[in-house]
């Protein structure tokens, strides 16, 4: 009978499949992991361990599909953000790490004491799960428009054991008219691209993540107008309204606080673009 490959040839043998993507080594070692289904620590410790039939012709139908283009985080069901690993399917968006500077903001202006905070959009729940795991004593709120999203935000938020998030179903705000609930931080990382952007999208981005959570009409403003001027109604005075724009958009953005707003203030990205907008209620 024929030796099964090892795990390093089938690892080499990836690396020379993806060869002109830039991460290949990165890639196929994610691919491999994913497709033997072990640790890294594992894999270094014995790479010369023959890898069963089954995984090799998984691995090789992942790296079939990465070069088709589907993106890694949807070949692994899981895209790491915060450090926690968040599983991600097509109905949420992968976590990006700009937004991480999103999660930084909030935590520098938090208390720390018992805070309530508002998730629009949750998508995977990567902000509110990262949010509840830094702040124990905060009292958290996530909504998105999507059921689907949800379950996923929903599990991922079972799987980090964080308890103190409440999940549901909300256009915008559309949940709480008519509460008078208020909250000390209203956060998100809204749809704001636009008509001409998604159509320039890279298919890896268009194909296989949710339209809904990417594309906001044909300006891309306007999730974002809706966000500035309803959240006004549902924080508490000195709550704080904290928000990831896109490119070129800070301008434009900047012009949607009327005087009931205060210091108003942009984040900039590890790559310089304007990309977080925090503002306080009057
Ligand atoms: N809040 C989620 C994230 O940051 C989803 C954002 C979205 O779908 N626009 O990934």
């Amino acid at each position: 009978m024929e030796a099964n490959t090892t795990l390093a040839e089938l690892f080499r043998r990836g690396v020379v499949l993806l060869g002109d993507r830039p991460q290949a080594v990165l890639e196929a070692k994610v691919l491999l992991l994913r497709a033997a289904a072990i640790s890294e620590e594992r894999y270094l410790a014995a790479p010369g361990s023959p890898c069963p039939a089954k995984a090799e012709a998984f691995f090789e139908r992942l790296v079939a599909k990465r070069l088709d283009g589907v993106p890694l985080s949807h070949l692994t069901g899981t895209k790491e953000f915060w450090s926690i690993p968040f599983e991600v399917t097509l109905s949420v968006l992968a976590p990006r790490p700009e937004t991480e500077g999103l999660v930084e903001k909030v935590l520098e202006l938090s208390t720390r004491e018992s805070e309530t905070i508002l998730d629009v959009g949750t998508g995977s729940g990567c902000i509110a799960i990262a949010l509840a795991k830094e702040l124990p004593r905060a009292e958290i709120q996530a909504v998105d428009i999507s059921e689907r999203a949800l379950r996923v935000a929903r599990r991922n938020a079972a799987r980090q054991k964080v308890r103190h998030i409440e999940f549901r179903r909300s256009d915008l705000f559309s949940a709480f008219r008519g509460t008078g609930l208020r909250f000390d931080f209203i956060v998100s990382n809204p749809p704001y691209i636009s008509r001409a952007e998604w159509d320039a999208l890279e298919p890896d981005v268009r194909d296989f993540e949710p339209r809904r959570a990417l594309l906001a009409g044909e300006s891309g403003l306007e999730t974002i107008e809706r966000l500035v001027r309803r959240s006004g109604t549902f924080l508490k005075p000195g709550g704080y309204l904290v928000f990831e724009i896109g490119e070129g958009q800070r301008d434009n953005v900047l012009g949607l606080f009327s005087r009931r707003w205060t210091e108003i203030e942009t984040a900039w990205d590890l790559a310089g673009k304007p990309r977080v907008i925090t503002a306080r209620r009057a």
